[in-house]
């Protein structure tokens, strides 16, 4: 029996490469729905050659081949087995809540669903008995290397460091757009490349390691870890650590988050070889440089509606400085500011969280336009 399996977001970076993870193992999966924005030629060619039944876009009279859907029918859809979200922002929320009350196990690769409402989503989740999988690669890490989570002392997240790991602040604040999006370990879509050069991308994944792991924000800690080779780890409370090691590809925890529980050869091509990799190097994170981990961790552990703030004003501040508005620097202080200012809300309703997060979006971008270069 092949597994089926929807894709929310099959044209962005994740959708595509796990297109090229199924095309390889096309006698283990069928694809029942494909997703995209507004990419309509990729979309369709998508669609000629995996043939899903059903497909949204945001022009659905653009689609060829494929009967249109809303994503909230797609997450529906019972046929499904899992449901791939793939998609980039707060767009993911609401489509992995329906598939989770209808019981579709979920392949997460959408980090804002558990930063905007973790508590809501793992208790749907446990409530319906579905699996949430991740994809990122820290957390596919994580999920690796547990067996039993109550015996399990710290999660250790590890993070390349991005661009700026060996530049100054000052010389982190004259970074260019392209120079923050050089990242040198993976390649990826432009927000996360950009949350990556800030480390607001290692903040978001620590909260989304809280959400999936039940685990204290005092027992997550992150490592600078320059090669991208050892995924995360696990210390257990007799002192053994486990860790998850590979190559640096998408493949791998792609392929791990929709065959789960089972293992595929898959994509594979090479033997994994630790003389060439020769060497591993850790380091602390320098905190005053990259103030955003600080940020969230604040976030998380003030909880409720934090971390909805949080992710907006990040966000925005994101897209203004791709947009040539702000400086990288401002990024992290206008989300900082944006807290400051924010009344938490505490245990939000899915409706508080999307208010939330539209007037923080309003508010930030006033601050935006006030300090425009
Ligand atoms: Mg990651």
């Amino acid at each position: 029996m092949k597994r089926k399996i929807s894709i929310l977001g099959s044209t962005g970076s994740i959708g595509r490469q796990a297109l090229e993870v199924i095309e390889k193992l096309q006698d283990k999966f069928e694809i029942i729905a494909l997703t995209a924005g507004s990419n309509y030629e990729l979309l369709n060619n998508q669609i000629a050659k995996f043939k899903p039944k059903y497909a949204y876009a945001e022009d659905i009279s653009k689609i060829e081949g494929a009967k249109p859907l809303s994503l909230e029918e797609i997450a529906s859809n019972k046929d499904n087995d899992i449901l791939l979200v793939a998609v980039s922002g707060k767009i993911g929320l609401k489509p992995t809540i329906t598939a989770i009350k209808n019981g579709i196990n979920i392949a997460l690769a959408n980090k804002e669903t558990l930063v905007m409402a973790g508590d809501i989503v793992m208790k749907e989740a446990k409530n319906n008995n579905v699996n949430i999988i991740p994809v990122d690669s820290e957390h596919c890490a994580i999920h690796q290397c547990i067996k039993d989570i109550s015996q399990v002392d710290e999660l250790i997240i590890t993070a390349s460091g991005g661009p700026f790991l060996r530049k100054t602040i000052s010389e982190m604040k004259q970074a260019s757009v392209e120079d923050a999006l050089a990242h040198p370990r993976w390649h990826m879509g432009k927000k996360i490349t950009i949350d990556s050069a800030t480390l607001m991308n290692k903040g978001l994944e620590v909260i989304e390691a809280h959400h999936l792991f039940n685990m204290d924000y005092d027992k997550i800690k992150v490592v600078i870890h320059p090669q991208s080779i050892v995924h995360s780890a696990i210390e257990y409370n007799d002192g053994s650590v486990i860790a998850q090691l590979g190559l640096p590809s998408m493949h791998i925890p792609i392929q791990y988050a929709i065959s789960y529980p089972e293992r595929y050869k898959g994509i594979k091509t090479k033997s994994f070889n630790f003389s060439e990799i020769a060497r591993l190097d850790f380091e602390e994170p320098d905190t005053d440089k990259f103030k955003s981990l600080n940020i969230a961790y604040k976030a998380g552990k003030d909880g409720g509606s934090a971390t909805v703030c949080l992710n907006a004003a990040n966000e925005e501040a994101v897209f203004a400085f791709l947009n040539g508005q702000i400086k990288l620097y401002d990024i992290i202080e206008i989300t900082e500011k944006m807290l400051e200012k924010h009344h938490i809300i505490h245990s939000p309703s899915l409706n508080d969280i999307f208010e939330i997060d539209k007037e923080i979006r309003i508010k930030t971008g006033e601050l935006l336009n006030k300090i425009s270069v």
